[in-house]
Parts: C-alpha cells; sequence; structure tokens
C-alpha cells in the first residue's frame, strides 16, 4: 500500500509539473515595452491601445481583427506583483468621461491583456491555445539613457557633463549650476548640504534643458527628471565634479562622497532597472514626439537624434559590453513611431514618417540589429481632429478641424477649450534632412503650428452603442508588434 501511494504522490507531480509546462504551452506570453521621452505619448497609447482591442475598435490593418479571429480580450492580473499596475480605468476615464489627458507616465508599471483568438492556420490551431498574454511594460525613456553610465567611472561621467554643459545649446541653462560647481572644493571635507545644493542645481539645469521651447532629449542620470520613488534618497544626491583626477578620491572628502552615491546609483538603480525589466522584453515600441523637436529648431533635433541612438543601442546587448551580462534574450521588434499625427493634414503624414526614420537611421547603421526588425510609423494612438479644407481666396488649404484645450492660443487668439476651430497646421519639410539645418525657432515662428486638442467626444452608432477611440494607424503599429503572435 505504502509504495502505492508513494508512486501516486510521485505522479501527481509528475503531472502538476506537466500541466505547469502544458499551460505555458496553450497561454503563452508576450512582454511588450512602451518606453519614450516624458510626454512622447506612453500613458495615451497603451491606453488607446487596451481599449481598441477590449471593444473591438475599428483596426482594419491588423490581420487577427480583421479577419474575425479575435474571439475576446481583456485584462488579466499581472505576473509581476511588485511593479505598480498601469492606471488603465483611471486613465480611460479622463479620455472618455471628461475628455481630458490622462496623467503622464512618471515610474514604471504593467498591465495585463489577454486575447483569445483562432489562429489562421491549421498547424496553429492543433498546437496552441489560441491565447496570448500580452504583458504592456510601460516606463520612461529617460531611464534608458542611463546604461552608458555603467561604463563610466564618476571622474567620467563628471568630465562627460561638463563638456555637454559647454554646448551652445545648453550653456544659457547651464550656467547657475556651473557657479555653484566651479566654486567648491572637491577635496574639502564631505558636506551634506552641499551635496544637496549642487544635486539640486545639476536637476534644474536638467529640467530647464526639457521646457517646451528649448525641448532638449535629456542627459542622464535619468532619475534626476523622473525619481520614481526614489526622490530625494541618497543616490540621487550626487552631481558631476570639476576637474577631477582619475586617482582614487581621498576618503572622506566631497569627491569621495559623491563618487561613492554615483556608484551606489548605478548599482542599485541603473543595473537592477535593466537586468529586471529591460532584459526580459520581447517587443518594444518607442513613441518619439518629433514635432516639438522640430519647433524648437536644429539644435532640438540633433539632441533627439542622440538621444534616439542611446535608446536604441539599449536593446541590443551586442553593441554595448556592459549590457552582455545582464541581458539574456533579445528584443526581436522594435517599433518607433511618431505619434500625435492628427496633428498634421494627413499629406503629411508620410513626411513625418519619413523624418522619424532619418533621426534613427545613424542609430540603426552604428547598433548591430541584425536579427531584430526594426521598423517606422507616424501615427495618433487617439485622433483628435478630423479633415478638412477651407478656400482662401483661389487657394484652397487642407486644414484641421478640433477643439483646442482652453487656453492655447494661436495668432493672439485664446480657446475657451469648447469650441470646434479649424487650424491650417502648414507643412513638414518634403527633404527630411532640413529638418537639421533648420534655424532655431522663436515661439512666433514656428515649423508647424502647433495647438493642444482636447481628446475627441466618442461618436455613438444609430443604436446608442458608443465607438471605440479614434486613432490613425494605430492597427499598424499592432500588427507589427504583435500580429505575427496571433497569426
Ligand atoms: P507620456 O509622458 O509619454 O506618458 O505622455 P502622455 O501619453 O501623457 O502624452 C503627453 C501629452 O501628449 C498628452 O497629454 C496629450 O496632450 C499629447 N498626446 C499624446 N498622444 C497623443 C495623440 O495621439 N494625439 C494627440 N493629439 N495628442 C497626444
Amino acid at each position: 500500500m505504502g509504495t502505492l501511494t508513494t508512486f501516486t504522490d510521485e505522479a501527481k507531480i509528475a503531472l502538476d509539473t506537466l500541466a505547469d509546462r502544458t499551460s505555458a504551452l496553450v497561454s503563452p506570453s508576450l512582454r511588450l515595452g512602451v518606453t519614450g521621452l516624458s510626454r512622447a505619448g506612453k500613458t495615451v497609447f497603451i491606453t488607446a491601445l487596451v481599449h481598441n482591442l477590449i471593444h473591438g475598435g475599428r483596426l482594419p490593418l491588423f490581420q487577427a481583427q480583421k479577419s474575425g479571429r479575435i474571439a475576446r480580450a481583456y485584462l488579466e492580473e499581472q505576473p509581476d506583483d511588485a511593479v505598480p499596475r498601469f492606471q488603465y480605468e483611471d486613465h480611460l476615464k479622463a479620455l472618455i468621461d471628461d475628455r481630458i489627458w490622462p496623467e503622464s507616465t512618471r515610474a514604471i508599471s504593467e498591465l495585463r491583456l489577454t486575447i483569445e483568438y483562432e489562429s489562421a492556420s491549421m498547424w496553429n490551431r492543433m498546437f496552441s491555445g489560441g491565447k496570448l498574454s500580452v504583458d504592456i511594460v510601460d516606463y520612461p525613456g529617460e531611464w534608458l539613457l542611463d546604461l552608458p553610465l555603467l561604463g563610466k567611472s564618476y571622474s567620467e561621467f563628471s568630465k562627460d557633463s561638463f563638456e555637454l554643459a559647454q554646448l551652445a545649446s545648453h550653456r544659457d541653462v547651464a550656467t547657475d549650476w556651473i557657479n555653484v560647481a566651479t566654486s567648491v572644493d572637491a577635496d574639502a571635507p564631505a558636506d551634506e548640504m552641499l551635496a544637496q545644493k549642487l544635486a539640486r542645481t545639476f536637476t534644474e539645469y536638467l529640467k530647464a534643458g526639457k521646457a517646451d521651447e528649448m525641448a532638449l532629449s535629456t542627459l542622464p542620470p535619468g532619475r534626476f527628471l523622473m525619481p520614481g520613488d526614489l526622490d530625494g534618497s541618497p543616490a540621487l544626491t550626487f552631481a558631476p565634479l570639476p576637474g577631477l583626477s582619475d586617482a582614487k578620491h581621498r576618503s572622506g572628502t566631497l569627491a569621495a562622497m559623491m563618487e561613492r552615491r554615483y556608484e551606489a546609483y548605478k548599482t542599485h538603480v541603473v543595473k537592477p532597472f535593466f537586468r529586471e525589466h529591460i532584459a526580459r522584453l520581447d517587443r518594444q515600441i518607442v513613441l518619439v514626439d518629433a514635432m516639438q523637436a522640430m519647433n524648437a529648431g536644429a539644435a532640438a533635433v540633433a539632441d533627439l537624434e542622440r538621444a534616439l541612438t542611446e535608446i536604441l543601442s539599449c536593446f541590443r546587448p551586442g553593441s554595448t559590453n556592459f549590457l552582455t551580462g545582464l541581458v539574456q534574450r533579445r528584443i526581436s521588434r522594435i517599433l518607433v513611431a511618431a505619434t500625435k499625427a492628427d496633428h498634421l493634414h494627413h499629406e503629411s503624414h508620410d513626411r513625418l514618417q519619413a523624418i522619424v526614420r532619418r533621426l534613427v537611421d545613424r542609430a540603426i547603421s552604428r547598433a548591430d540589429f541584425s536579427g531584430a526588425s526594426i521598423d517606422v510609423l507616424a501615427m495618433a494612438a487617439v485622433r483628435t481632429t478630423r479633415e478638412a479644407t477651407v478656400s482662401q481666396g483661389r487657394e484652397v488649404l487642407p486644414v484641421i478641424v478640433g477643439t483646442p484645450l482652453k487656453g492655447e492660443t494661436i495668432n493672439g487668439e485664446t480657446f475657451d477649450g469648447k469650441t470646434e476651430t479649424a487650424i491650417f497646421p502648414g507643412d513638414l519639410p518634403a527633404k527630411p534632412d532640413s529638418i537639421f539645418e533648420a534655424p532655431d525657432r522663436s515661439a512666433n515662428d514656428p515649423a508647424i503650428r502647433f495647438v493642444r486638442f482636447r481628446p475627441p467626444k466618442l461618436e455613438r452608432t444609430a443604436q446608442g452603442i458608443t465607438l471605440s477611440l479614434p486613432h490613425i494607424r494605430l492597427d499598424r503599429a499592432l500588427q507589427f508588434l504583435i500580429g505575427d503572435r496571433l497569426a
């Protein structure tokens, strides 16, 4: 009898393991990273994507949906207990009920969307359960810009930061910090108040560069701009110091204190982020606000190009040696998407796409992307405008019509947030290269006339059913990012 029990117990364990394995087989999952610099449109993108899938939105270029093979899509409990949940319901309420833009991404969050589908191929129908869980991971692109720090000592980081601050585009906003930094003695005894003052003025400099008119794309350390839950911790209370030698700093000095905190930042913040999150991604979308940079002029465009190059290099572990130890699996599909294309007439969408392609050209040629497909797209996760034409004398101008946000202005006119208005947005340059030559622009002479619109009012069908959020090419993005897994 005894042996029999043992036998059944063992059999059960064996069966359990088998069940685990088969459940992993029949309900596969895919981790989709969503990133981009702050205000690029991550929160809006995820909300619109999930809403369109759950409510069967109009997605003609998303094959599985178009051919009616998606049985249903729904939210499920996310697999990682230690990561905050992406607050889909709150964001959706803001967009749809209140018609205001949701709160933007400030830290990492996650959401699991499960799709039940019928595979198009007989073979796949036999071997997969027709269920795919997409784990959407939303995180600030600023955090990716920390990767190069892993290969830099504190002295090197300091030297590089001072060099960047000397660039014509940075100098003005860096003055206060440089004045403080050049007045301190790195060999003087460590002083917490002084450390805080240096960190504060350095952070203010980094933040000032991000203001709308400057639109510079962020310098590391990324958490200084997007601290997440680390605000005020010692790992974030450091700053570069001028004139450091490569020799070891005498213990007890300001330089030694700053160096220790810089190293702690790398060990306790940067490395775990890459190991626990970036290393587990299968697919990635990088959102870009190219129009904002173009409106600010050539310096902002060059800066955006630099930031994108660094961001993309994070996804190809082969190209950066300090990543190889952290990353085992490689991201197989990367989409770089310029969002907010609803600010342009559709005649300009292809131009926007060509500009984004130009922005990532250098990044793609530099890193080794073999084995990964990269695509570029101009889209709008939420479409806030419709198109029309306006005749002016003999000319017929293509315009966009939407409700500008309260307080937005154009040509001296201030909007009340209620009135629909037709706007001629202007044309994007036909030659992508010209965006690198445009002079730095003033607020009165933008490349494209840009006002922020309110989220759209959702249409209802004759039967009273509310239609899902309108978009531009969101279906193409979906097809590229997950379409193959639903084939
Ligand atoms: P995040 O910081 O990347 O999470 O950026 P958000 O998703 O919060 O987007 C920042 C802002 O960009 C929003 O508040 C909107 O004003 C605007 N925005 C984002 N996506 C779109 C879009 O598809 N169309 C339009 N018209 N505006 C958008």
